[in-house]
């Protein structure tokens, strides 16, 4: 028997002024699963959002929810809950109603509305605000509100279109949380877009990187984080430094790499397959380097000397930039030693297994 996914996208494609926006999608997303669309402004992410809920029509592909094929079928039958990135919340309307509409279109009897809307305001947990406006709301609490409106007609999938992009930090870190509390409790397949490599990191059960209209991966967190399959998503999930390079030598997975400013760092290839003379670039993060005082000799390390250049404590890490040949190292470490000054010279070590080398994209 074939698998019925909660939402397919095979092939779907879609242009505007004859401008590939969406190149070629597929997706299968199972019950239950938190999915993120990340990638930069203008990449089509909502456009994909927007095909899915029926407000838009693709050029080409099919789309399906529960199985069912849903290309011709208007928003309002697909048994969709959105929330959009902008608080869609009739001002002329007091909280009550607000949430309350979805079910009255659907004819839902009074006695049962009320009910549903209040377990509903309490699942977001605000269950007081019942004949308030929106305007008498904060930010925050307009948005809990709009979930609330999505969640209560218990929508099969919920699309979510930037949520919490117009909240302040610390609010957009709590309704974060509040989602994933709310996914795990409910456990309504889920639709998420985001340009926040945090939000989808922290939220998601899979991840699918977008850029210019294509996927560039789909994966879990930790597959997107550590083992990025282009350079894209590698560069624009989380910092990183680069080292640009050719292959001097191969020895089965071992590749040796001269970088451009004359270091020399022995890698292992994971992935893909590297040939004498190809140009890379080989790549490690700012919290997988190591300070110390001692250079390393070891195989399996790689350390190279520099001098600090700029000491910056950040709470938590304290950040350096470190100059290295002719390269600024950023190095994130938990652990500031005092004597670590600007203008003293140390080394900065890494494990090789923590590089990672990917053909240079021209
Ligand atoms: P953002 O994070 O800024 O919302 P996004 O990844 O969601 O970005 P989309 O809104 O999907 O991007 O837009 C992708 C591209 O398609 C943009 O260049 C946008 O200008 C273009 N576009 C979107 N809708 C239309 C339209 N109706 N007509 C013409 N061009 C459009």
């Amino acid at each position: 028997m074939t698998m019925t996914y909660d939402v397919e996208l095979k092939g779907i494609k879609k242009s505007f002024n004859n401008q590939n926006i969406v190149k070629e999608f597929n997706l299968q997303v199972k019950k239950g699963e938190f999915i993120s669309f990340l990638g930069p402004s203008g990449c089509g992410k909502t456009t994909t959002l927007n095909m899915l809920a029926g407000f838009l029509e693709p050029n080409e592909g099919e789309l399906f929810i529960k199985g069912k094929k849903m290309n011709k079928i208007p928003p309002y039958n697909r048994e969709l809950g959105m929330v959009f990135q902008t608080y869609s919340l009739f001002p002329h309307m007091t909280i009550f109603e607000n949430v309350a509409y979805g079910l009255k279109l659907r004819k839902v009897p009074k006695s049962e509305i009320k009910l549903r809307v209040k377990k509903v305001l309490e699942l977001v947990q605000l269950p007081h605000l019942n004949d308030r406006f929106p305007n008498q709301l904060s930010g925050g609490q307009r948005q809990r509100i709009a979930i609330a409106r999505a969640l209560v007609t218990e929508p099969s999938i919920l699309l979510l279109d930037e949520p919490l992009s117009n909240l302040d930090a610390k609010l957009r870190i709590e309704l974060r949380d509040e989602l994933k509390r709310l996914h795990k409790q409910l456990g309504v397949t889920t639709i998420f877009v985001t340009h926040d490599q945090e939000e989808a990191l922290s939220l998601s059960d899979r991840i699918v990187v977008m850029s210019h209209g294509n996927i560039e991966q789909i994966g879990t967190p930790d597959e997107i984080y550590h083992r990025p399959k282009t350079e894209f998503v590698h560069t624009f999930i989380g910092q990183t430094n680069r080292f640009q390079g050719k292959v001097e030598a191969v020895n089965g997975k071992e590749v040796c790499i001269l970088s451009s400013d004359g270091f020399r760092f022995n890698t292992l290839s994971q992935q893909n397959k590297f040939e004498v003379g190809e140009q890379v670039n080989l790549f490690i993060r700012p919290e997988s380097v190591y300070l110390s005082k001692d250079f390393h000799t070891d195989q399996n390390i790689t350390s190279i000397t520099g001098t600090i250049k700029l000491v910056t404590f950040l709470g938590a890490v304290t950040e350096y930039h470190i100059t290295v040949g002719n390269h600024d190292l950023t190095v994130r470490t938990q652990q500031p030693k005092s004597e670590w000054m600007e203008g003293t010279t140390v080394s900065c070590y890494w494990d090789i297994k923590d590089q990672l080398l990917i053909k240079r994209e021209e």
